[in-house]
């Protein structure tokens, strides 16, 4: 099994460099492109060649089969930069809350003392009243309108103070929302995510009502990067992603992975849905995409997809394995097809 090769030891010598070389043969053998992610999870899978990621990956590879681009996905492995950003984000977050809890502390604390200092007032001034109480009326008015003004001062310190708090507390909330939002976000299309699609998901499941999904991928994208780099591979992902929102307003379209995208259509009628997905297939398939720089064609680009129906009850990985498949007959078909069921 080409994981268990991989990991064994390539001999003696420095760890760091067997490891690396460990890394080298695992991508050549899977004819994975050595790019940043897949670089990560190998070494995730190689650095601990007995942990969980390995036993998957294992359990995959059995027979055989090489490991897709889609099951690196599907085994969840960050990079540990994009892995790094995010906790670096949240921890900021965190420690924003934090701040801002002792700041309540705080505050509140202040208002307490205040409130003593104010008890402690109404009593010096209860105390001279009764002082007074055979004197002029004058001196008495003189006090009351001083305890007043104290108490006034105090009262509008403390209301400032509050609006301040609250303030801070309700950017804060926004902050948070906003990274919980980008924690669904694909950056690159602005796009729902994976994660976003599946909770999607498990809610229209839930409410039980009816859905099909589709899982789209882009014919030949290799060789869109391989021909003209990735950063012009990263421009035909975005226009793509625009071009399958416009052609399925009703419905939630994700990038699922790399160069995948999943629509999840609401309703059990696949014939609408694949009408609808047809629909996008050509409207991309139509695109003149060119250089921008240059204005040179890029060529026709095109996507395959797989529809399926989720029955009721079923679980997010048999109907999305399902489209999965699906997908998969549709480019052994000859791609730029969709294939239904
Ligand atoms: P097929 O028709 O069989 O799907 O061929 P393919 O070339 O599209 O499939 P393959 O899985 O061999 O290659 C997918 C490519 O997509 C390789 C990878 O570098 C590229 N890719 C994945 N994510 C991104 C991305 O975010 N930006 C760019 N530019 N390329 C990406
Ligand atoms: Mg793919
Ligand atoms: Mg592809």
């Amino acid at each position: 099994m080409t994981v268990a090769r991989a990991a064994r030891p390539v001999g003696a010598g420095d760890p760091a460099r067997q490891l690396y070389e460990r890394i080298g043969t695992f991508l050549f053998d899977q004819r994975l492109e050595p790019d940043p992610a897949n670089f990560a999870f190998a070494w995730h899978l190689l650095h601990d060649p007995a942990g969980p990621l390995a036993k998957a990956v294992a359990a995959l590879t059995d027979g055989g089969v090489r490991l897709t681009q889609r099951d690196i996905a599907a085994l969840g492995c960050e990079s540990p930069a994009s892995a790094r950003s995010a906790r670096e984000k949240a921890d900021g977050l965190v420690a924003q809350t934090q701040m801002q809890v002792e700041g309540f502390q705080d505050m509140v604390q202040a208002i307490r003392v205040e409130t003593q200092g104010f008890g402690r007032d109404l009593e010096a001034s209860a105390d001279a009243i009764r002082r007074y109480g055979d004197s002029t009326e004058g001196a008495l008015f003189d006090e009351l309108t001083r305890v007043t003004a104290t108490m006034l001062e105090r009262v509008h310190s403390a209301e400032t103070r509050l609006e301040s708090a609250t303030r801070e507390a309700s950017e804060l909330r926004d902050k948070l929302e906003e990274a919980r939002d980008n924690a669904r976000r694909d950056p690159l299309t602005g796009l729902p995510n994976r994660r976003a699609f599946e909770e999607a998901f498990a809610a229209q499941a839930d409410m039980g009502a009816g859905m099909c999904v589709a899982v789209c991928d882009v014919d030949h994208f290799k060789g869109v990067n391989d021909r003209f780099g990735h950063a012009v591979g990263d421009r035909v992902l975005k226009t793509i992603a625009e071009a399958l929102v416009e052609s399925c307003p009703a419905q939630l379209v994700a990038r699922y992975g790399g160069e995948e995208f999943a629509i999840l259509f609401a309703g059990a009628d696949i014939e609408k849905a694949r009408i609808v997905l047809d629909h996008a297939r050509a409207t991309v398939a139509a695109k003149r995409y060119r250089l921008r720089e240059t204005d040179e064609p890029l060529g026709e680009i095109t996507f395959s997809a797989g529809l399926t129906r989720v029955a009721g009850g079923e679980s997010f990985g048999t109907s999305f394995g399902r489209a999965d498949r699906l997908l998969y007959a549709a480019k052994k078909d000859g791609r730029n097809c969709v294939r239904a069921g």
